[in-house]
């Protein structure tokens, strides 16, 4: 008997004939001997209508009211999944995140998972019922309600395995797996019977919205597999697991675009120390995550542009935050630009291949695409160039490295 937490998103609940189906997959997992533990997203499109309701109502909504209210997309799936269940002769009961101890820090809309109290599972799961568990949503210290950052039921999943030590952790979606790159921009794109933790956290973070990206540093820390696989058929998915020896012959694994990016750059800052402490101080203390960081001195003049990206739901902060910390150092002002896309190649086998970098850039140059902005770790290359030409730098970055 095996230990599965299965995670549905939100086209698997998206209406009731979706989570009936839901609820046919879950009692055949448990007919087979399986105890299991549901985490169910929002209906599609339902976070999205909740969070234009609080657009239209105000241009910043406060953040402690944007999760209470975001927070109830995953209430009304998780009780209506438990309901499904139990029709089909199982017991099933919903919880909230607070009602299964999901302990996060105060971050709102992007908190993130400090503790979960493992009992309240398990003592379900010892009465022989199926819990549906809110993905998506925590409380912190003040027993205010968090949410952890628009495809965080992932994370709630996987934690939970992590702390019911579970043998698997499923994620079901809308595609068959993790492909190379995309399937939606490039139908060409081929799906990966595995891919290590590191580089699935890498496609994750930059702009492949399959997994959640603290969803895979929660399974590397704690040594969760993920298999993530389509609820609409029962083709076997892909394992995300530990690196193995076939990974690391693989230069380049996969190709993910993030538009959902701005650029922010600080013009003519004074070259002294300290003061790039004092530009992402100010940042980090509204709440704001940077990305991509370049600063180039002139020694001509000695002072400095400071380039940064930040997602795109944080411009307008970012924006207020750094005209302030720009008048404070006197420097020349502020430069945003909205229409930016960051787009990266990630492969185990870099650490071993030299040229990647350069052939990255040539491919991008022969299609005409000005970089903006770039950044290196021992497994991805990521570039920022204009939002306008994201799916073409895909296409043929895809193409290029023989991903087909
Ligand atoms: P869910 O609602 O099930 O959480 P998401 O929309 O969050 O689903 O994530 C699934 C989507 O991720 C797919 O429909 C696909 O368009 C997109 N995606 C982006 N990059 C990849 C990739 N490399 N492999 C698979 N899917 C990807
Ligand atoms: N419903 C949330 C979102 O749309 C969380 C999730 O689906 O994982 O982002
Ligand atoms: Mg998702």
């Amino acid at each position: 008997m095996a230990l599965i937490v299965q995670k549905y998103g939100g086209t698997s609940v998206a209406d009731i004939v979706r989570i009936k189906a839901v609820a046919e997959r879950v009692a055949a997992s448990a007919r087979e001997g399986n105890q299991i533990i549901i985490v169910v997203s929002a209906m599609a499109g339902e976070t999205n209508k909740l969070e234009k309701f609080a657009h239209d109502i105000t241009e910043n909504p406060p953040e402690r009211e944007m999760d209470l209210l975001l927070s109830s997309g995953e209430r009304i799936t998780s009780s209506l999944t438990a309901m499904a269940i139990q029709e089909l002769g199982f017991n099933s009961k919903s919880f909230t995140g607070r009602q299964v101890g999901i302990r996060t820090d105060s971050s709102h809309t992007k908190a993130m998972i400090e503790s979960i109290d493992a009992s309240r599972l398990e003592d379900a799961m010892k009465e022989g019922v199926i819990p549906v568990v809110a993905g998506f949503q925590g409380i912190n210290e003040f027993s205010d309600v968090t949410t952890l950052g628009r495809g965080g039921s992932d994370t709630t999943a996987v934690a939970i395995a992590a702390a019911l030590k579970a043998d698997v952790c499923e994620i079901y979606t809308d595609v068959e797996g993790v492909y190379t790159t995309d399937p939606r921009i490039v139908p060409t794109a081929r799906k990966l019977d595995k891919i290590s933790y590191d580089e699935m956290l890498e496609l994750a973070s930059l702009g492949a919205k399959v997994l959640h990206s603290r969803s895979v540093e929660f399974a590397r820390k704690f040594d969760v597999p993920i298999l993530v696989r389509s609820s609409f058929n029962d083709a076997p998915g892909t394992l995300v697991t530990k690196e193995d020896k076939d990974m690391e012959e693989v230069v380049i694994s996969g190709v993910a675009a993030d538009k959902n990016q701005s650029r922010v750059t600080i013009l003519g800052v004074p070259d002294k120390p300290g003061i790039a402490a004092k530009v992402f101080n100010a940042l980090s203390d509204s709440n704001i995550a940077i990305d991509m960081i370049v600063q180039n001195v002139s020694s001509e003049t000695q002072s400095t542009d400071i380039s940064f990206t930040v997602s795109k739901s944080d411009s307008k902060k970012a924006s207020v935050v750094s005209n302030n910390v720009s008048g404070e150092l006197e420097a020349k002002g502020v430069t945003m630009d909205e229409d930016v896309a960051k787009v990266s190649v990630v492969g185990a086998g870099m650490q071993s291949h030299v040229g990647v970098a350069a052939k990255m850039f040539e491919v991008l140059s022969n299609e005409g695409i000005n970089i903006m902005m770039i950044s290196t770790s021992e497994i991805k290359i990521s570039c920022v160039i204009n939002v306008s030409r994201a799916e073409d730098a895909v296409k043929t970055l895809h193409k290029a490295f023989e991903l087909e």
